[in-house]
Formats: C-alpha cells, sequence, structure tokens
C-alpha cells in the first residue's frame, strides 16, 4: 500500500486524511490499515512516533462510517495520551460530524463525561480505571463493541493495570476484533496477546525495542550532586525544546524549582500533580510558552510533541525499555532530535542494562562501536551515532 487512495476509505475520512496533511503512510499504517480493514486481530510493535494512532483509527473509522451501529473502544494508559488519541479521532472525524468519539479519564469530573456519553457514543478512549467506573455505575456499555485497541499495552501492564483489565474484558463480547498495540514486546505482553488475541497478524516495524535512528544519542558522566549544573549548562548551550525526566516526583519537583531560580520557563508533570496543572504544564509546553519540560516517566510514552528537540535524562530510567519511550518523544515524525543521559557512578549498572537492551536488537551494532569511544573517554560530550 502506497497510497491511502489505494484503500477505497469512505470519502469523509479521505478528506480529513488529506486535510491533515497525510500523503504518505507511514509503514505501520501501510501494514496495519489494510489487515485491520481485513477483520484480522493484530500484535503490533512499532517505534514511537511512527503514526501508530492513525494505524488503527483510519480502519476504526473506517468501518463506522460504513457500519455505524457499532462501539469501538481504545485503551490507553495514561491521561494525556488518551487526550491525544481522542484529538486524532476527532481530526479524523472532522467531515462526518456524526460519529461521536467521547473520552473517559481519571482524575477530571464525572459529570461532563456522564453528559457525553448520554448523547451516544462510537469510538471510547479510557483510561481503564475509569472504565470500569463507568461500567460499574452503567453509564457506558460494551455490548456493541465489535473492535478494541490496547495502546501501550506493555505500559499499562507495568503502570498496574492488569486488575482493570480483567474486569473490562468480563463486559467485552467475545467476537470482536482485537488490535494490540506495543512499543516493545516483552514476555509478559506476548503471554496477554495470546489470551486476547486469535490468530492475529503479527507487525513489527524496525528493530523490537529499537530507537528511532535519527535520535543522536549521547551521554555524560557526572557527580550525582552536580546534575543541576550539568543540566542548566546543557539548557544553555542547546536550542529549542526540552524534555528533562527526573526518577522521582521529588527530584522532577527540586529540578524546576533549581531551573526556575535561574530564570529558565519551566514545567513539570508528575503523578502527584492534579490533572489540571498537567493539563496546563502539558499546554505551555506545547504551545512554547516554557521551554523546559520536566518530568517523571508518566510522560515517557505516547505524548506527541513535534518540536521538542532535546530529552535529557536527568535520571537514568529503572527499567531499560523506558529509555526507548522517553528518548522517543524526540525526533517525532521523521524529524531529528538528540538524547543526553546523564550518569552518575550509582547508575552504571543501570546504564549497562540499557547498553544490553540496545545492542541485543538487530542493527544495534554501530552503537556498541560508538559507545566503546565513549568508554575511552574521548570527548567532554561523547556521541553515540544511533544505528543506520
Ligand atoms: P503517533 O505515532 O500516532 O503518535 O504519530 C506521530 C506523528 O506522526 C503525529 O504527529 C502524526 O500527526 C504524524 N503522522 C501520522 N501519520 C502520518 C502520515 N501518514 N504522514 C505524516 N505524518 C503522520
Amino acid at each position: 500500500m502506497n497510497s491511502f487512495q489505494e484503500l477505497n476509505l469512505p470519502k469523509s475520512l479521505d478528506r480529513a486524511i488529506a486535510g491533515m496533511n497525510f500523503t504518505t503512510p507511514t509503514p505501520i499504517q501501510a501494514q496495519s490499515i489494510p489487515v485491520a480493514l481485513s477483520g484480522r486481530d493484530i500484535l503490533a510493535c512499532a517505534q514511537t512516533g511512527s503514526g501508530k494512532t492513525a494505524a488503527f483509527a483510519i480502519p476504526i473509522l473506517s468501518k463506522l462510517l460504513e457500519k455505524p451501529d457499532q462501539t469501538m473502544l481504545i485503551l490507553v494508559p495514561t491521561r494525556e495520551l488518551s487526550t491525544q488519541v481522542t484529538d486524532v479521532f476527532r481530526q479524523l472525524c472532522f467531515h462526518a460530524p456524526s460519529l461521536r468519539v467521547v473520552s473517559l479519564i481519571g482524575g477530571v469530573s464525572m459529570q461532563p463525561q456522564l453528559r457525553a456519553l448520554s448523547k451516544g457514543y462510537h469510538v471510547i478512549v479510557a483510561t481503564p480505571g475509569r472504565l470500569v467506573d463507568h461500567l460499574e455505575r452503567k453509564s457506558v456499555s460494551l455490548q456493541k463493541l465489535s473492535m478494541l485497541v490496547l495502546d501501550e499495552a506493555d505500559r499499562m501492564l507495568d503502570m498496574g493495570f492488569a486488575p482493570q483489565l480483567k474486569q473490562i474484558f468480563r463486559f467485552l463480547p467475545k467476537e470482536r476484533q482485537t488490535l494490540l498495540f506495543s512499543a516493545t514486546l516483552p514476555a509478559h505482553i506476548q503471554e496477554l496477546a495470546n489470551t486476547l488475541l486469535k490468530n492475529p497478524a503479527r507487525i513489527s516495524i524496525g528493530a523490537i525495542s529499537s530507537a528511532v535512528p535519527t535520535i543522536q544519542q549521547s551521554t555524560k558522566h557526572v557527580i550525582q550532586t552536580e546534575k543541576n549544573g550539568a543540566i542548566l549548562d546543557e539548557i544553555n548551550t542547546r536550542q529549542g525544546s526540552i524534555l528533562i525526566f527526573g526518577r522521582t516526583q521529588r527530584r522532577v519537583d527540586r529540578l524546576a524549582k533549581y531551573l526556575a531560580s535561574y530564570g529558565v520557563d519551566t514545567g513539570r508533570i508528575h503523578g502527584g500533580r492534579t490533572q489540571g496543572q498537567r493539563n496546563r504544564a502539558l499546554d505551555d509546553f506545547r504551545t512554547e510558552k516554557t521551554r523546559v519540560l520536566v518530568a517523571t516517566d508518566i510522560a515517557a510514552r505516547g505524548i506527541d510533541i513535534d518540536h521538542v528537540a532535546h530529552v535529557i535524562n536527568y535520571d537514568l530510567p529503572q527499567v531499560a525499555e523506558d529509555y526507548v519511550h522517553r528518548i522517543g518523544r524526540t525526533a517525532r515524525a521523521g524529524r531529528k532530535g538528540e538524547a543526553l543521559s546523564l550518569i552518575s557512578a550509582e547508575e552504571k549498572p543501570l546504564w549497562k542494562e540499557i547498553e544490553k537492551l540496545l545492542k541485543s536488537k538487530p542493527g544495534a551494532s554501530s552503537q556498541k562501536r560508538a559507545m566503546g569511544t565513549e568508554a575511552q573517554g574521548k570527548a567532554a560530550r561523547p556521541r553515540i551515532q544511533p544505528a543506520q
């Protein structure tokens, strides 16, 4: 599939795709959309920023435009991702206003969601906890569900959503089409896939767990107590928007405060902030009111802000695979980006794990060579050349 026209999609959907300036399908779209339209289950592993959302949204809307008497459900791990996915659906529905897309997320009032549901719904984008609330109070019904998408499925399980997922599955019809999207495919996802999917088409774009090749990755070894100063130096020598990841809510707060005291416009996002605060911080960063956003791993998945030029790991992630997700926040949709990791002596074992993950996948040999150079301490800001 080389163009969206080949798919013979409903006209209103074609017009919306053109309006979004999507001319050529991305690889995950080229592979997934025809399979999803054919009705088959999918287990897809695709790099972050690869156009995954439209890969499931386009077939879903195409089916709904042909047969509106059905419900489609997309489960996502975070509220921010839910909002983002909902926006993509709404843009794709621009010329089909009769299709109703509802976002059900926690941390905000139930009332607007209840009102929206009472007007009818075709697509539900939800975080698991809030969907369970709605199912229990019977404000939503999934009896007419024909398609289920689990987006960022590995993250959902990491974030402990397994019990809620179990509850949700009790409400789902057995006869349905299921698409499972994940940037990584660890063993527990394969297991989940085996229990949920029927003879799925397996689609994998690029190396499993690999980062986007246009990200220039580098590391800097620093003493733990000198990380704040190192971050400030990096901010002053780099241009463009910077997303910084810290390990804990407290460390994120402290770093943001430190940067603000040096006059850097800084926002912060973590699970300890209210949804309103999180939305404001993300909006300010998205609209470039703030140049720097400091976040915990809550922002590591799915967030799609195309002008993020740099991702800096103030602290390394505790789980190696989160490294791939974090740095995937830059170099979105074919752009270039840089990722820097500050590594303290205590974090060396964590970095070893990340190296192991990157080396274990196809195409990582050039990373291995470049890391060797870095280990010899040649450059002040050593560069790890990404796999080509
Ligand atoms: P996603 O992986 O769904 O978060 O998408 C990443 C980015 O790619 C978003 O900014 C999309 O708007 C963009 N995108 C998705 N599909 C296409 C396409 N076919 N052509 C151009 N850009 C796209």
